[in-house]
C-alpha cells in the first residue's frame, strides 16, 4: 500500500507542478476531481497526506491574526515580459506557463532564501458567491490566482517538494466589478481556445506577472500549509495578499465554461481545511530597519541611541557649570 501511495505521490508531482491539479489517476484507473465520486472527500483515500494536520485552503478569521512587521517582499523579474507565454487547460485548471530569461523570483517577508517562478493558476466556483479556496472571515470570493514558486537553494521543482519550506504560493482574490479588468482580458480571450483538457495556446500580448497583482502588496497574511490538490503536501508557506483585484462577472464567468474529462469545469476549489492551531499573520506594514543598511544608509539604531546619550551628557555637564 505504501508503495502504491509514493507511486501516487511521485506521479502526482511530476504532472502536477504545484497546488495545480494534475492528470493523475489512481490505483482505481479514475483521477481526483472535484465531484461526488473523485471529489475531496475522497482525495485521502489515495493520497495519506490529504488528511495531514496542516492542510490549506484555510479559514482566516481578521480577528483572530497577529498583526506583524516582517521584512519587505522583494519581487525580481515580476516587470520583464516574458519571452513567451503558453495558457493551458490540464483537466483541473487553465495554467499560465512563462519562458524568460531570467526566471522571475521572490524572496524577503516570511521567507528565506529566494523562490522562482513555476506557473500560475485559478480555482473558481459554480458561481460568483463561491470560488476562492482560502477565505477571509468565511466570505469567500468568486476567482482566486495561486502563483507556484519553489526554493532556488532545493534545485528543482520536485526535490523543494520535499521540505518543509520548500514552495510559496502567492495568492491573489477577485471581487466583481460592472467593467472589464483589461490586463485580464488577454488571459480571458484566450479561454475558448483552450476549452478541452490537454489543449494549449500561446498569449499574444506577454503580460507580466507584475501587472497580475494588486498594487498593494504589503497588506497579506501569511501562514504554513499544503498543496490544496493531491498530493497535499505541507510543503507551502502561503502568502495572500489582502487588496483584491476587479473582474467584471463575464471574465469570471468564461472560466466556468472550460471543460474537464467528466464535462464543464464549473468548480475546482477545496474546501477549508482545520487550522489545528496553527498561527497566521497578517503583515500590516514592512519593517525597513534590514533594508540597505550600509556606510552611506541611516544609522544603526543602537549608535543613534549612543549619539544621542552623548549629546545629553553633554547638555547636562554644559548646563551644571
Ligand atoms: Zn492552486
Amino acid at each position: 500500500m505504501k508503495l502504491v501511495v509514493a507511486a501516487n505521490l511521485l506521479l502526482a508531482l511530476l504532472l502536477s507542478g504545484g497546488c495545480l491539479p494534475a492528470w493523475t489517476s489512481d490505483t482505481k484507473g479514475h483521477m481526483f476531481g472535484y465531484d461526488d465520486h473523485n471529489g475531496p472527500s475522497h482525495w485521502a483515500e489515495e493520497y495519506e497526506t490529504c488528511a495531514g494536520k496542516f492542510q490549506s485552503p484555510i479559514d482566516i478569521e481578521e480577528h483572530l491574526v497577529t498583526q506583524v512587521r516582517l521584512p519587505p517582499l522583494h519581487f525580481h523579474g515580476f516587470q520583464s515580459e516574458p519571452i513567451s507565454s503558453t495558457v493551458t487547460n490540464n483537466g483541473h485548471t487553465v495554467m499560465l506557463q512563462m519562458n524568460m530569461s531570467k526566471m522571475a523570483s521572490v524572496s524577503g517577508g516570511p521567507l528565506k532564501g529566494n523562490y522562482l517562478f513555476t506557473q500560475l493558476h485559478f480555482h473558481w466556483g459554480y458561481n460568483d458567491s463561491v470560488g476562492s479556496e482560502d477565505t477571509i472571515n468565511n466570505h469567500t470570493f468568486p476567482l482566486e490566482l495561486h502563483i507556484v514558486m519553489y526554493k532556488e537553494n532545493y534545485g528543482t521543482f520536485e526535490n523543494a517538494t520535499h521540505y518543509k519550506d520548500g514552495l510559496t504560493v502567492l495568492a491573489v482574490f477577485y471581487e466583481i466589478y460592472e467593467t472589464e479588468n483589461q490586463v485580464y482580458s488577454e488571459i480571458v480571450q484566450l479561454l475558448p481556445f483552450v476549452t478541452m483538457p490537454n489543449s494549449q495556446h500561446q498569449l499574444k500580448k506577454l503580460i507580466t506577472l507584475d501587472s497580475l497583482l494588486p498594487m498593494t502588496k504589503h497588506l497579506y497574511f501569511t501562514y504554513n500549509g499544503s498543496l490544496t490538490t493531491p498530493p497535499c503536501l505541507e510543503v507551502v508557506t502561503w502568502i495572500e495578499f489582502k487588496q483584491p483585484i476587479l473582474l467584471s462577472h463575464y471574465q469570471v464567468e468564461a472560466f466556468r465554461k472550460l471543460k474537464s474529462r467528466e464535462g464543464l469545469m464549473t468548480h475546482n476549489f477545496r474546501p477549508v481545511q482545520p487550522l489545528s492551531g496553527r498561527p497566521v499573520w497578517f503583515n500590516v506594514a514592512d519593517d525597513m530597519s534590514h533594508e540597505k543598511r550600509g556606510h552611506d544608509s541611516a544609522a544603526n539604531p543602537l549608535e543613534t541611541s549612543y549619539v544621542l546619550v552623548s549629546f545629553f551628557v553633554l547638555l547636562l555637564s554644559v548646563l551644571e557649570r
